[in-house]
């Protein structure tokens, strides 16, 4: 066994024990970062002597009877998440020179907790996808088989975690950023409740949407990044000033009782096959530790995604207009003050990014506003009361996290239209505010992962880890590593 392979739990045993130091677990993180992440490419930026320096600070403060859960891990942060003095591009042009002079309030809990960090992973632009091919520099590839995507638009921060290359990572999730990763690289990933981590420091995307959660190699690890980052701010209005519980203890292993939903409008035709069949199969682990499945309902599914490229963008529209290349970012100097503008946003954004603030622009317009934004506003309180009705009948729901398996680079690049469709099953819950988390539930015949999504109601964090982790011990699925096979084979 690698010390890059250990999940955070692990290795806080072996650090407590004396048996490793966080300086070794974080020279081996970036041996195996070197070695492995030319084919990769999950990072954009790499601080290895600053790791170096706080892991060899976190040895000492072990050495003085400190521990903690995080105490000399080796973590990354996705690259839209800022970090005092090193770069936060957002995966954009127009932030590439960006060096933020302070800490998200989740970076700076990390810091505080003794996590080491590594670097900054690549992400889709400010967000927007779920290959990483949007992002501005170069996409990320899979572990699993590098000529596929890894998802996105934490792809870096999943291939990364998958890759051994960082023991949990963050990611944000706006429709679904954090799930579809994970799940296309045999990961765990865990969006929190909306307002369940501060948004502070974290580049908006979609404000209503946007939230912070976290990726690792197991449900324990999630449990555990998840106390850390969780919890009010003051700095961020929108963060929920409610205590932050002890996730861990919901890993007890015991769903006898508990009530699994399982929505029929998540099964649908045109999925692939082996994805269903590996759910279908979950379900029935599920049902064999005691828990109780029952069919349900969320009749607005199927609105969810054009609601959501309404209000997404519309979001996105108004915030990407602070980037005018007058206080920070790229400027490119035009003839006059609009030009500039003009000139700084024509070259700093790529494609999606401009269609996204198109699009938002348009629904937001004076005589389009009811049509679209507002339209889209009612249809979104529909989708939020079927999670309600549904909630009242059962503690979680499962369903597939993606209708396929991780698709190959460059495959859905010109059709926008079926890149959002890799969203249809995660869009609802950040329309809705609430909790879910993806697992691995097994593999297609091509060795790819197929994930397993477990949605909770708003908070519902607890019995979302209990359902996850009961179903992880009964597998073994979240023990797999990807072999790391070249593109050119
Ligand atoms: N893929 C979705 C989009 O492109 C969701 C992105 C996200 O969650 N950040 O908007």
């Amino acid at each position: 066994m690698h010390l890059y392979d250990l999940t955070i739990h692990e290795a806080r045993k072996l650090l407590d024990a004396g048996e490793i130091s966080a300086a070794e677990l974080t020279q081996a993180v970036i041996d195996r970062i070197l070695a492995v992440d030319n084919a990769v490419k999950a990072y954009l930026t790499l601080t290895p002597e600053e790791a170096l320096e706080q892991a060899r600070a976190a040895d000492a403060a072990r050495r003085e009877g400190r521990s903690s859960p995080l105490l000399g891990i080796p973590v990354a942060i996705k690259d839209i998440i800022c970090t005092a003095g090193i770069p936060t591009t957002c995966g954009s042009r127009i932030l590439e020179n960006f060096i933020p002079p302070y800490d998200a309030t989740a970076v700076a809990r990390l810091k505080a907790a003794g996590a080491v960090i590594l670097g900054k992973t690549n992400t889709d632009e400010f967000a927007m996808g779920s290959s990483t091919e949007n992002s501005a520099f170069f996409p990320t590839h899979n572990p699993w088989d590098l000529t596929r995507v890894p998802g996105g638009s934490s792809g870096g921060s999943a291939a990364a975690v998958a890759a051994g290359e960082c023991l949990g990572a963050l990611g944000t999730d706006t429709g679904g950023s954090v799930r579809q990763p994970a799940a296309f690289c045999g990961i765990v990933g865990l969006k929190p409740t909306y307002g369940r981590v501060s948004r502070y420091g974290l580049v908006a995307f979609a404000s209503s949407l946007d939230q912070i959660g976290v990726m690792t190699k197991d449900v324990t690890d999630a449990a555990i990044m998840l106390g850390v980052i969780a919890g009010h701010d003051p700095l961020d209005s929108t963060s929920l000033d409610v205590p932050v519980p002890d996730y861990t203890a919901a890993l007890t292993g015991d769903i006898r009782g508990m009530r699994v939903g399982v929505p029929k409008e998540y099964f649908i035709p045109g999925m692939q096959p082996e994805v269903e069949d590996a759910v279908r199969t979950a379900l029935e682990v599920l049902a064999d530790l005691g828990a109780e499945i029952l069919e349900i309902s969320l009749p607005h599914t199927d609105y969810a995604l054009p609601v959501y490229y309404l209000i997404a963008p519309a979001e996105a529209s108004a915030n990407l207009a602070r980037y005018d290349g007058v206080r920070y970012g790229l400027r490119v100097v035009g003839d006059s003050l609009e030009d500039t503008y003009k000139q700084t946003r024509g070259h700093g954004f790529g494609p999606e990014v401009k269609r996204r603030i198109m699009l938002g622009t348009y629904a937001l317009s004076a005589g389009y506003y009811d049509a679209y934004y507002l339209k889209a506003q009612k249809v979104r309180t529909l989708i939020k009361g079927d999670f309600d009705r549904a909630f009242e009948q059962v503690d979680v729901i499962v369903a597939p996290t993606t209708p396929t398996t991780a698709f190959r680079i460059g495959e859905k690049v010109d059709d926008p239209i079926q890149m959002y469709l890799s969203d249809v099953f995660t869009l609802s819950m950040n329309l809705a505010g609430i909790c879910g988390l993806s697992l691995p539930c097994g593999f297609d015949s091509q060795g790819l992962p197929i994930g397993m999504q477990v949605m909770g109601p708003a908070l519902g964090e607890m019995a979302v880890l209990r359902v996850a982790y009961a179903y992880e011990q009964a597998t073994d699925w979240h023990t797999r590593r990807p072999p790391i096979r070249s593109a050119g084979r």
